[in-house]
């Protein structure tokens, strides 16, 4: 099964849904970080959740998520664009926690207690950033908590991440259900009864269920119109030029001191953890080129 993300609407648009299957891309993003399993639930929760609020971005747009609590996992930062591309880090990605009291993998405790942040960046003004305490830390509450803060919308957030006993991504993904006023009541109840009556999303994936079949089993009983399906895939904005850019603005005198104390440069992108070098001759060429202007 390929990595998809589905939008679709119900009831003369007054239900929008989302879903995403991310498992591949969630485990590549596992395989660049080298994730422990918590980290790579909590991450993986994350990009999923990024992936989510995309709705509606043309071209250029881009959401970030950011989560930032005191537990030993540290920051999480992850960003989706309208084109299905995703990439993320944690900043602690060898945290290694025992299970909680369901079992699980632990996202909340490795997260704790802080702030989630969604930056949406349609490309054109400034961008929008909106910010919520954690409810749980587990992402999927803290998601739908922030769409009801923040654009009064309740939302039914389900995400999930499972992870294997050989560390790799066994299922990955997500759906987001946002019921706009004045739905009638007892649409509300017949998702709400779908959704007790379904298994976790990351079984419903692991057992080979689509985007397209998630929305199906959560709004079983609703007359649903699939709008688009398109790939998602990690890819990084990060390459060769942006890197040899950043060095050039650090100016002449700090490359001749890179130059002088460590010969090259090592410098290793955030988001995708690939590295660039640098050798001696390319800085001293550097050197060159900002002299030149
Ligand atoms: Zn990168």
């Amino acid at each position: 099964m390929w990595d998809s993300l589905v939008r679709a609407t119900a009831l003369d648009k007054s239900i929008r849904i989302s879903a995403v299957v991310s498992t591949k891309l969630v485990d590549e993003a596992r395989k660049r970080h080298r994730t422990f399993p918590v980290a790579t639930a909590a991450l993986g929760r994350v990009m999923n959740a990024a992936l989510l609020l995309t709705w509606g971005l043309k071209d250029k747009g881009t959401i970030t998520v950011r989560v930032f609590g005191d537990g030993p996992l540290g920051g999480i930062i992850a960003d989706a664009n309208a084109l299905g591309e995703a990439r993320g880090y944690v900043q602690n990605p060898q945290v290694d926690l025992p299970l909680n009291d369901k079992g699980k993998l632990d996202v909340g405790g490795g997260i704790g207690k802080g702030t989630l942040y969604i930056t949406k960046d349609i490309g054109l003004k400034e961008p929008y950033t909106g910010s919520v305490s954690l409810v749980s830390g587990e992402i999927g509450e803290d998601i739908a908590s922030y769409l009801v803060k923040s654009e009064q919308i309740p939302s039914l957030v389900s995400i999930g991440v499972l992870v294997g006993p050989d560390l790799s991504v066994q299922a990955s993904g997500g759906i987001i259900i946002q019921v706009l006023p004045n739905t009638p009541e007892e649409i509300l109840t017949i998702i709400e009864e779908n959704t007790s009556k379904i298994k976790p999303i990351s079984t419903l994936i692991k057992e080979g269920n689509g985007p397209k079949e998630l929305i199906k089993l959560y709004l079983d009983g609703i007359d649903v119109e699939f709008l688009e399906e398109k790939p998602v895939v990690f890819r990084c904005k990060c390459n060769e030029e942006k890197v040899r850019d950043i060095l050039i603005s650090l100016g002449k005198d700090e490359i001749e001191d890179i130059i002088e104390k460590e010969g090259g440069s090592e410098i290793t992108c955030h988001f995708c953890n690939e590295i660039y070098t640098f050798s001696k001759e390319e800085l001293e060429d550097l050197l060159v080129d900002i002299e030149k202007g």
